[in-house]
């Protein structure tokens, strides 16, 4: 397998300045001496991005992400941030689509799709959140809703441009509520989404693009789903926020590497 495997943890709105640094430092001290197979990505809150990036230097497997961006390069947008800046800061990735930002902050297919092309144009990768509700679960329409998301914010990129995106499949009934999606339901999902990447662009695109799962992922269920063929890593909430639990998790996908 040609494929990046990668362990991303999204710290969300959590940490103070002193404990931000300590959790990076943690994880820092120990990734540098763990095989570069896996690709550590944190994603802490945006005012330790620089210095977190910065700790973060010398050790290539470790890349930093910022939790969002606005789609315009600069103005009068008082609190954003843009994907430029991210640029100037040598931030790697930006997470785009994630649940939490669609429910809150009435993130739409349309400004995703702006927030995509932005991301892309400043030169930022993106780590691209999809995932359905339970109700659409429970009707078994999980696959034209996932599509519809990757078809109207992400599918509008050209090939090359999409070589910059990871995917990560986030059922919004697994996120931070303790219910991982089993094993099974995570392989179905990505292995649809990584078909429908090949009819859009290519079979070598779609065999070489990243998907990670998310939702209530943890040391105790990280092996079985790492185990799933068309799971290629994480994206962690609640359990990247302990050192020892995420490095539990990246341990267990260097272990299948
Ligand atoms: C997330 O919000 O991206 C996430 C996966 O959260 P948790 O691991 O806490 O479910």
């Amino acid at each position: 397998m040609n494929r990046q495997l990668i362990v991303a943890g999204n710290w969300k709105m959590n940490k103070n300045l002193i404990e931000a640094f300590s959790l990076a430092s943690e994880i820092l001290a120990k990734a540098k001496k763990m095989s570069d197979k896996v690709q550590i990505v944190l994603a802490p809150p945006a005012p330790y991005l620089h210095t977190i990036n910065s700790m973060s230097k010398d050790i290539a497997h470790v890349n930093i992400a910022a939790q969002n961006c606005h789609f315009e390069t600069s103005g009068a947008y008082t609190g954003e941030i843009s994907a430029e800046m991210l640029h100037s800061m040598n931030i790697t990735y930006v997470i785009l689509g994630h649940s939490e930002r669609r429910k809150y902050f009435q993130e739409d297919h349309k400004i995703l799709a702006k927030k995509v092309s932005a991301a892309i144009k400043a030169g930022v990768k993106i780590i691209f959140c999809c995932g359905e509700p339970l109700e659409i679960r429970e009707a078994n329409t999980q696959e034209s809703f996932v599509l519809q998301q990757l078809e109207e914010s992400l599918f509008h990129l050209t090939e090359a441009e999409m070589k910059q995106v990871v995917v990560a499949y986030e059922p919004i009934w697994a996120i931070g509520t303790g219910k991982t999606a089993s094993p099974s339901q995570a392989q179905d999902m990505h292995q649809f989404i990584r078909k429908q990447i090949a009819t859009k662009y290519t079979t070598e695109l779609a065999d070489a693009c990243s998907i990670l799962y998310g939702g209530s992922c943890k040391p105790s269920n990280a092996a079985e789903l790492f185990a799933q063929k068309d799971v290629d890593g994480g994206l962690v909430g609640g359990a990247s926020l302990k050192s020892e639990d995420f490095l539990q998790i990246i341990q267990k996908r260097a272990k299948q590497a």
